[in-house]
C-alpha cells in the first residue's frame, strides 16, 4: 500500500465512494476518508459512507440535482483547488467511479492547471454494483457478448446517441440518469429495430436497504420508469430476464 499524500505540497484525492453500500468502499477510500482534512462530496454519496468520514474534517456538501445545480462545476473545481492551495489533504468524494458520468476528469484538468498534485481512486460504478445486487449479470453467454454505459442526460431528443449501434439483439445496455427520458429510450431503440418485447429492468438506489427492481420489457419502459424515483439504472436487455431466477439482495 503506498502512501500518496505528504503535505509538502497541494494534493487531491479524487475517490469513487461506489454505488451506496459502504462495505462497497475500496480500502483505499476507506483509509482516505478516515484521514481527509477536507471531504467534497456530492448528493449520491450514502449517509452511510459519509458516516465513515474523518469526524474532524471539513465536510463540503457540492450536490447535485438534475436542473438543479446546487453548486456550479466551475466553482467546484475552484473550491478544489482553493482547499488544495491551503495545504490541507482534500477528498473529492463521488458515488460510483470518479471517470463514469462523474466528471472527475474536468476537475482534474483545472488540477492540472494549478499545478495541484492529485491520485484517482476508482469506484464500483452503478452499474457493476446495481446489476450485482439486482442478480443481473451484465454479461452472460446466452444473452449478451456486449455491454454498454450510455448516459440518459442526453441533449435535444437524444440526438447525440447513435441509437442504430444501441438496438442489437445480444447486447446490454445501461442508461444511467435515464429515467425521465426513458420515452426517448423506448421510442428510438424500437424505432430502429430491437423488439419491444426485449427485457428491462430499472434499479432503484442499488445497493442499499432501499433497493426496489422493477422489471418488464421495452414497451413498459415509461411506466415503470414512472413508478421509480432517483437514483435509478435502466438495463436493457435479455439479462434483464435473470433477474427473477439470480436476485439474491433483499429489497424492503
Ligand atoms: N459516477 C457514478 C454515476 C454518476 S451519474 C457511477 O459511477 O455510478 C448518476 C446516475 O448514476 C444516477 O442518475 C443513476 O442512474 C446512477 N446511479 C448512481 N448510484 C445509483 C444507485 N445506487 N442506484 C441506482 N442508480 C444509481
Amino acid at each position: 500500500m503506498q502512501a500518496t499524500y505528504s503535505n509538502a505540497r497541494p494534493f487531491v484525492s479524487l475517490v469513487g465512494a461506489g454505488p451506496g453500500d459502504p462495505d462497497l468502499l475500496t480500502m483505499k477510500a476507506y483509509r482516505l476518508i478516515q484521514s481527509a482534512d477536507v471531504v467534497v462530496y456530492d448528493r449520491l454519496v450514502s449517509d452511510e459512507i459519509m458516516a465513515l468520514v474523518n469526524p474532524n474534517a471539513e465536510l463540503l456538501f457540492v450536490g447535485k440535482k438534475l436542473n438543479h445545480h446546487c453548486v456550479p462545476q466551475d466553482q467546484i473545481n475552484q473550491i478544489l483547488v482553493n482547499k488544495a492551495l491551503e495545504n490541507k489533504h482534500v477528498v473529492r468524494l463521488k458515488g460510483g467511479d470518479p471517470f463514469i458520468f462523474g466528471r472527475g476528469g474536468e476537475e482534474l484538468e483545472t488540477l492540472v492547471e494549478n499545478n495541484i498534485g492529485f491520485e484517482v481512486v476508482p469506484g464500483i460504478t452503478a452499474a457493476s454494483g446495481c446489476s450485482a445486487y439486482a442478480g443481473i449479470p451484465l454479461t452472460h453467454r446466452d444473452h449478451a457478448q456486449s455491454v454498454q454505459f450510455i448516459t440518459g442526460h442526453l441533449k435535444k431528443e437524444g440526438q447525440d446517441i447513435n441509437w442504430p449501434s444501441l438496438a442489437q439483439a445480444n447486447h446490454t445496455l445501461v442508461f444511467y440518469m435515464g429515467l425521465k427520458q426513458a420515452p426517448v429510450i423506448r421510442q428510438n431503440l424500437a424505432d430502429n429495430g430491437l423488439s419491444v418485447n426485449t427485457p428491462c429492468a430499472i434499479v432503484e438506489r442499488g445497493t442499499t436497504p432501499q433497493q426496489r427492481v422493477l422489471t418488464g420489457t421495452l414497451k413498459e419502459l415509461d411506466s415503470l420508469a414512472t413508478q421509480a424515483i432517483s437514483p435509478s439504472l435502466i438495463i436493457v436487455g435479455s439479462v434483464a430476464s435473470l433477474h427473477e431466477p439470480l436476485h439474491w439482495f433483499k429489497q424492503s
